[in-house]
């Protein structure tokens, strides 16, 4: 995926590969299976340094740049997207919108047990009416005293029933207002907040995805992030952000469609010979190999401009649009390299297949990249 590897990015890769063969790969069709969300597999990786791969060290975390984490990100959602994921989630979205957004105190409070997975977040912005709108949101925060109470419901949220703490975005303006939401932490466990029903999903199945709650909901005034007013403003900063993550989750998902693929093409034999001598078959794998280049060459390119603190709207939602729709492609021509095993669960290619589509979908679909790169490019 990328061939100049530093001498963190290694070391993130060899750390990824034997945690992966020992902690997910003898369990994660169980898990893809029963819709568990192994919490366990995540306490691990925060002792590895990768539940706050972002945070700096002064707050427990690793304090890596973007580009280690998008190496993170990519090597484990090759071996497992559901965890790709979630690790994605966590980081980029809750510890993320903390870490940009939190005063001192708040960084001090929360950001040390998110990055050691004492804290597992989660991050509320989706609503049930308003997904790619998000910034129509229903959910009220009005103020009383020195508190806000919130009333609502969010939607499709990573770790809305394990997570520990939460960053909410509510309404505190008007409908239509980009000023009038802000955000809010709240840690569990909290009176007037739960989680509601838990999705069943087509792939990411071991990724947690939940409704959130919110009934008369009592948040102190401390627990929002930077001002009121910002929430909706610092929410498409943080995606900025996370759409880099979800492209090195396509990466990862893409690659290891494509290994498994290559690999069975050189040992299936049909008409006396490996299926990797059609060109039918070897053109697949080439065009395969070239997009997944192509991808990862936006994907650290976006991270690299971020680590140097430019604005990445238009590099990240490129390089989350483009890597996604390889990530799709890439694992439907593995299915097909497979044939008929390739749609059974004794092959790694129909997991793939399955796990690549969120990818086109959350944080923001591929119709809305193209609506912030068409934006960008003609300001
Ligand atoms: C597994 C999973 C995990 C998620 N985790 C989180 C999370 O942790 N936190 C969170 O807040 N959200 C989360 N989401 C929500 C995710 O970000 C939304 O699903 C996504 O933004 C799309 O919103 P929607 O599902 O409401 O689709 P809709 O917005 O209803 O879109 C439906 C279709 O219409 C298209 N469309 C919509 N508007 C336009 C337009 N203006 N122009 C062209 N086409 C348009 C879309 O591209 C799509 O094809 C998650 C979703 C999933 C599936």
């Amino acid at each position: 995926m990328h061939e100049n590897l530093t001498e963190n990015q290694r070391m993130i890769t060899e750390m990824i590969r034997d945690f992966g063969a020992k902690h997910i790969k003898p369990y994660m069709m169980d898990w893809d299976e029963s819709q568990e969300f192994p919490v366990d597999v995540f306490k691990k990786l925060g002792e590895l340094g990768l539940m706050g791969v972002l945070v700096p060290p002064e707050y427990g975390g690793a304090g890596f740049g973007y580009t280690e984490y998008v190496t993170t990100i990519a090597e484990l959602s090759k071996i497992d997207g559901s965890i790709g994921l979630s690790l994605a989630a966590h980081n980029s979205l809750c510890t993320g919108h903390i870490l940009q957004f939190g005063n001192a105190v708040q960084k001090q409070k929360w950001l040390p047990k998110l990055a050691t997975a004492e804290y597992i977040g989660a991050w509320g912005l989706t609503e049930p009416n308003t997904g790619s709108d998000a910034g129509n949101m229903r959910t009220v925060a009005l103020p009383d005293d020195d508190d806000y109470i919130l009333n609502g419901a969010k939607n499709f949220i990573t770790h809305g029933k394990s997570g520990n703490i939460a960053v909410v975005i509510a309404r505190t303006g008007e409908v239509g207002d980009s000023h009038g939401m802000t955000a809010f932490v709240i840690e569990k466990p909290h009176a007037g907040f739960t989680h509601g029903r838990k999705e069943n999903k087509l792939g990411m199945r071991a990724s947690e995805t939940t409704e959130l709650i919110l009934t008369d909901c009592r948040v102190p005034r401390e627990n929002i992030l930077g001002n009121v007013g910002e929430g909706f403003i610092q929410s498409m900063k943080v995606l900025d952000g996370g759409r880099i993550s979800i492209a090195a989750l396509s990466l990862g998902i893409a690659q290891g469609a494509y290994e498994a693929a290559l690999a069975y093409a050189r040992e299936r034999e049909q008409f006396n010979q490996p299926i990797v001598n059609y060109q039918a078959i070897s053109f697949k794998l080439a065009e395969i190999a070239t997009e997944i280049a192509a991808a990862s060459l936006l994907t650290y390119r976006a991270a690299a401009l971020k680590d140097l603190g430019e604005n990445v709207t238009k590099e990240s939602a490129m390089a989350k649009y483009y890597a996604s729709e390889v990530c799709v492609r890439a694992a439907n021509e593995g299915v097909q390299i497979f044939g008929g095993y390739g749609f059974t669960k004794d092959y790694p290619a129909e997991k793939y297949y399955r796990d690549a589509k969120l990818c086109t979908i959350g944080e923001g679909t591929s119709e809305i990249q193209k609506l912030v790169i068409a934006r960008e490019v003609l300001r």
